[in-house]
């Protein structure tokens, strides 16, 4: 047997990076930065105002209180998106509103709340704007002002080679003008599932047949983890059948294979034969419960193929051990652990003696996260991931962790997300 450590090693060692492409912004998202974006402006490219008020000269206003108001006359109003006609001389003021550069000879915003024309209200002042107005309280040189470049400076990186791609990088993108973005690819995944009994979802139960369910939470675990999939459906435990599915998929320009089934020790060699056939391939016995049996190898012309077990709960957790980090791997991305946590074990949990995969709950109670089993731990029991939101992970040699061990839980969902 090898370890999980050790299989994954094995198989990063054989996925790199993907060439990379140029893709609309919006279509980057969850992507890997291929180029280093160096901004060409400054945002905000002019000084604004960070409020609604008036643009005034901080000198004539130092001396204002509710008290000792400061009387200036009102020449010009300003509205996002223009620019003021004239030049705030000293003893006058022009109306402002937030976004709005700030107009010569202003050095400060008095917000409207610090003004008399806070007490009038919004439709009268609209109707008949004041032609004077009254600064109850100072403000200083800069006060409200937001300045050119705050955010981001000419010749400024703004976003390294190697970041990930979120609404957020997604947003300075597009204030800097970007409609595009150089991105690692995303990897095109064949989804292929092995097995007589296997029928398409929409078939009637028959006698010895189950539905083929492995094939839609590979593709859409491959979708969620950013990568492309590509069914290619089921092929029969034949020779044939499964030999033309490989080459479907290589010829769909797979970057990566995952099969279900037909890799554990009891089965009909024919998977075993036909992918020895088509490439490299090392059949493991890995160091975990569920999803011990896993294959890997290199299909001709070097495409990986990663050949998970068929029970479906022991697919789910293999995928999340191994097919999850080759395709963030194959995306660019450095970061390729699953995020956990530490959760005090609400019952106790015997073991097999390899690292256990147990389906929990996690629930958050004040800075602790607890996980209590979902119950039937079958790997065949897809129901036990559906009620989950993490893999407690126990440790190879352990037997039996009591409750209230504390364990590593590798997070499905985090429990703010789950709507069960
Ligand atoms: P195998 O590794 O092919 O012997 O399959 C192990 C178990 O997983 C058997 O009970 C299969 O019927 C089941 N299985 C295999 N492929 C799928 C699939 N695509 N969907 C659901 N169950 C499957
Ligand atoms: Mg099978």
């Amino acid at each position: 047997m090898i370890s999980v450590e050790e299989a994954l090693a094995e198989i990063l060692r054989h996925v790199q990076p993907l060439e990379p492409e140029r893709l609309p912004i919006l279509e980057t998202l969850g992507c890997v930065l291929a180029e280093t974006i160096t901004s060409d402006i400054n945002i905000p490219p002019f000084d604004n105002s960070g409020m609604d008020g008036f643009a005034v000269r901080s000198a004539d206003v130092v001396g204002a209180s509710a008290a000792t108001p400061v009387r200036l006359r009102v020449i010009d109003s300003v509205a996002a998106g223009y620019v003021a006609g004239v030049t705030v001389e000293p003893g006058t003021a022009i109306r402002i509103m937030t976004g709005a550069p700030l107009p010569e000879g202003a050095d400060a915003v008095v917000p409207y709340e610090d003004t008399s024309d806070f007490s009038r209200a919004k439709e009268e002042r609209l109707q008949s704007p004041s032609t004077e107005v009254e600064v109850l309280r100072p403000a200083g040189s800069q006060d409200n002002v937001r300045p050119a470049g705050e955010d981001i400076h000419v010749g400024e990186r703004v976003l390294e080679e190697g970041r990930l791609i979120r609404p957020q990088e997604i947003g300075v993108l597009a204030s800097l003008g970007h409609p595009t973005a150089l991105v690692h690819r995303r990897p095109r995944v064949a989804i292929l599932a092995t097995g007589d009994e296997l029928l398409e979802v929409h078939e009637p139960l028959a006698p010895g047949k189950i539905r083929n369910s492995n094939e839609y939470t590979n593709a859409a675990l491959v979708l969620r983890t950013g990568g492309i999939p590509i069914r290619l459906g089921i092929a029969r435990d034949t020779k044939a059948e499964l030999t033309a599915k490989i080459r479907e998929g290589l010829s769909q320009g797979a970057d990566l294979f995952l099969t279900s089934g037909g890799v554990s020790v009891g089965d009909y060699d024919v998977v075993k034969d036909v992918l020895g056939a088509e490439g490299q391939m090392q059949f493991w016995q890995v160091m975990m419960k569920p999803g011990k049996p896993l294959a890997f190898g290199l299909l001709r012309g070097g495409v990986p193929l990663i050949g998970l077990p068929g029970n479906p709960v022991s697919a789910m957790v293999s995928f999340e051990q191994f097919a999850r980090p080759a395709i963030l791997k194959m995306m660019g991305r450095s970061h390729l652990d699953k995020p956990a946590v530490q959760a005090v074990l609400g019952e106790e949990v015997r073991n097999s003696g390899r690292r256990g995969f147990v389906r929990v709950i996690v629930t958050r109670e004040g800075d602790t996260y607890r996980a209590r089993t979902t119950g039937e731990q079958g790997s065949g029991v897809l129901t036990s991931m559906s009620k989950a939101n993490g893999l407690a992970v126990i440790p190879e040699g352990t037997r039996l962790a009591a409750a209230g061990t504390v364990v590593t839980v590798q997070m499905l969902d985090w429990p703010e997300e789950m709507d069960l």
